[in-house]
């Protein structure tokens, strides 16, 4: 990794002479580098936020074990020099620091309380989290100054914060949601490889709902010609609808730069007669046509209605959906999101 040419943001971030790289020699982490470092700042600003739902974020992973082959996070990896496939998989950087960094900035003069978004660009409850146990430090200081927050996962580790969680919530507005996009397993198993399974995900909606916290499913990402026929939809939003869930919104997949070299390449490897079709549905660029994307959203919507999904229960579900519908709605600004605050990912 080189640390040597970060740019002035990534220096804000990161000291070239804090980082401390540790491996793990357990089945969990075998093949997993971690990069410990003290960043210099935790809440991170939304460039160009007049234009999203949220403007201030946290993020304290870069890189993901959960390997969605489509994850468009991949390309902030670029950005230290990282692999974008593999290595996005398997080099993580850690933010060691991040709770006590937050209980400061949370503190300062300065900070007026806004809401913040957590697991916008990488998943905060990935399996590092439960070496690291950076959340509970993080949920605890904004439960503290009773300070709104957001949190999108597919990691079922959330549940270990269940306390903790409602604990805040019982102080401030705390939005949960999580990322099932599809339940066919064999989808699932080559797809989305590190993740737990979508029932699993589904378990922790429902686990969040009877404790009094509604939690809404992001359903994506919509995967065409694999996830997306009527029996597939049907199938996912039935479950999401069993699970309790307090809204679902549907997205379809979308492919960056840097997601999209890696998804055609698996694409390529495991179903090589799409190849074309993604090519041609794909071709205008990061986003499939606005017929395609409709169509899955009036249908998804119909289905919801059909299995009594919502509505909304609170103002809290209203915005996270909202969030998420702007958010991958949104054409991508890479020029300006070198920092990963930018980079909200289909989780
Ligand atoms: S999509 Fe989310 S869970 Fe999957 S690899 Fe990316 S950050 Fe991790």
């Amino acid at each position: 990794m080189r640390w040597d040419h970060l740019t002035a943001d990534d220096s804000a971030l990161f000291g070239a002479d804090a980082v401390t790289t540790r491996t793990f020699d357990t089945p969990e982490f075998r093949g997993v580098t971690f990069h410990e470092i003290r960043a210099r700042s935790i809440v991170n600003r939304v460039p160009g936020a007049s234009r999203m739902p949220f403007e201030w974020t946290v993020n304290p992973y870069r890189g993901c074990t959960h390997a969605c082959v489509y994850c468009f996070a991949r390309k902030t990896h670029s950005y230290l020099d990282l692999d974008t496939g593999l290595g996005f998989d398997s080099q993580i950087v850690v933010k060691v620091n991040a709770p006590e960094l937050l209980r400061r900035q949370l503190a300062s003069p300065r900070w007026h309380g806004e809401h913040i978004a957590m697991g916008t660009n990488v998943d905060c409850y990935q399996r590092a989290e439960g070496k690291y146990r950076l959340m509970p430090g993080i949920i605890t200081a904004l439960r503290d100054r009773a300070n709104p927050f957001s949190i999108l996962t597919k990691g079922t580790l959330i549940l270990r914060d269940l306390d903790l969680l409602v604990q805040a919530a019982e102080v401030t507005e705390v939005g949960l949601s999580v990322s099932v996009g599809f339940t066919d397993r064999e989808l699932w198993r080559t797809v989305e490889p590190g993740t737990p399974a979508p029932e699993r995900r589904l378990d922790v909606v429902r686990t969040l709902t009877e404790h009094g916290i509604g939690c809404g499913v992001l359903m994506a990402p919509v995967i065409p010609f694999l996830g997306d026929s009527p029996e597939q939809l049907r199938a996912t939003v039935r479950a999401i609808a069993a699970s309790g869930a307090t809204s679902v919104t549907p997205l379809v997949l979308h492919l960056r730069p840097g997601a999209r070299e890696w998804f055609m390449s698996w694409l390529a490897e495991h179903h090589p007669h799409l190849v074309r079709r993604y090519e041609r549905l794909y071709a205008e660029g990061a986003y499939a046509p606005k017929w395609y994307q409709r169509r899955i959203t009036r249908y998804v919507h119909e289905l919801a209605q059909e299995y009594g999904i919502g509505p909304r229960s609170s103002a809290t579900a209203r915005r996270i959906t909202a969030t998420r519908e702007t958010a991958h709605e949104e054409r991508p600004r890479e020029e300006s999101s070198r920092e990963e605050a930018t980079q909200l990912t289909l989780l």
